[in-house]
């Protein structure tokens, strides 16, 4: 294992922060899978999956069958980790920039369509190797004069080259669930597979461009420009296949979680060909994918004391009680109901909330919503 140090922008003098990656396998295979967690810092549970995985991952690097590199980046937000208030760590927001840790990556396929125009000029179709490092070129491009900025540029330059990415956030409270993009299912399947997930939301894009859609959507905005510019429709494949997975919610921190979820990511890797030999087989899989535009957020329109009346991980029907809400001075219930037929995966951690907050998720079959679908 090969342990790189990044140098972030510096807010101030004497504040550098550093972000840490380490390299497994053989590099120069043409094939590198990437995997970093807690880009939302108060997120634990991808970094202790991380410290299981590393293990297992060293076991078969010190055995030769690790078949291409693998890079973790085992602690993705050193700005966040450090933004400790009042007693508790606040790391999906920047408290600097007000932005989420996890929206605004680089839409980079303008730039790395430009650098490519000399070998295009030639009428000659850049090959996959080509097309990465004129990525690479266009990230190191990006800006990084803040330190935001510069932790951006550093995580999506790490993996903007990969054939397979994963960024293990997590949710609330939940079960286990993927977000990818709809083109990549049959790739992604696999993960789903292996990690158990009991629902997979797929979308080809969600708005504000999360750190997984600005890896994987580069290759077919590509292939737009390329069929503007009047090249072969398709001229790519959609080389990078990422995938957002939410490890449950934030208190579901094992070792016996953990090292079942590292051992699932082992075994997708396995399948995808980063570790050599015949994959043991993958267990069946739980449920069919179901839409991003079918999930369907639950806000109480007042505030109190949040009740949950669901089980986390169930089915409901449109218009069954999913939670309530009770307001202590007036002694008024407010009953929140399904709007749909669907699966519940995901719901409030707090148990005090206020008006217009989301207090649960609902995955339906049906596309309902539009606009921006992830939430701030
Ligand atoms: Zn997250």
């Amino acid at each position: 294992m090969r342990t790189q140090t990044h140098l972030l922008t510096a807010a101030s003098p004497g504040t550098q922060r550093t972000l840490i990656s380490q390299h497994l396998g053989p590099d120069g295979s043409g094939r590198k899978a990437y995997i970093q967690a807690s880009l939302h810092a108060d997120e634990p549970p991808g970094m202790l999956v991380q410290f299981h995985l590393r293990r297992m991952l060293l076991a078969l690097e010190e055995q030769g069958l690790l078949a291409a590199e693998i890079v973790l980046v085992p602690m993705a937000n050193p700005i966040g980790t450090a933004q400790r208030v009042l007693g508790r760590t606040l790391g999906r927001f920047s408290l600097a920039a007000g932005e989420n840790f996890n929206r605004h990556y680089a839409d980079l396929s303008e730039a790395c369509y430009a650098l490519l125009a000399p070998i295009l000029a030639r009428g000659e179709l850049p090959d996959l190797a080509q097309v990465r490092a004129a990525l690479r070129a266009a990230c190191a491009n990006l800006s990084a004069d803040s330190e935001l900025g510069s932790l951006r540029r550093c995580l999506l330059g790490l993996a903007i080259d990969a054939d397979f990415v994963l960024d293990l956030h997590c949710d609330s409270e939940a079960v286990m669930h993927l977000y990818a993009a709809t083109p990549q299912w049959a790739q992604v399947e696999p993960l789903a597979r292996a990690l158990g997930a009991q629902v997979c939301l797929l979308a080809t894009d969600s708005g504000d461009d999360p750190f997984d859609e600005s890896c994987s959507l580069v290759w077919a905005r590509l292939n737009e420009h390329h069929a503007k510019a009047g090249g072969q429709a398709q001229a790519w494949p959609l080389a990078c296949v990422a995938v957002t997975v939410e490890l449950r919610g934030e208190a579901d921190v094992s070792h016996a979680l953990a090292e079942a979820d590292a051992r699932a990511i082992v075994l997708a890797l396995h399948h995808a060909g980063f570790i050599k030999g015949a994959p043991p087989e993958l267990p069946a899989l739980r449920r069919e994918p179901r839409p991003l535009r079918g999930s369907m957020p639950i806000m109480t329109p007042s505030g109190g004391v949040l009740v949950h009346i669901a089980a986390l991980g169930c089915d409901v029907q449109a218009g069954d009680l999913l939670a309530e809400v009770i307001d202590p001075l007036s002694g008024q219930v407010l009953p929140l109901l399904s709007p749909c037929d669907g699966f519940l995966y995901a719901r409030e951690s707090l148990r005090t909330v206020h008006a217009g907050m989301r207090v649960a998720k609902v995955a339906g079959m049906d596309a309902l919503r539009g606009g921006k679908l992830l939430s701030a």
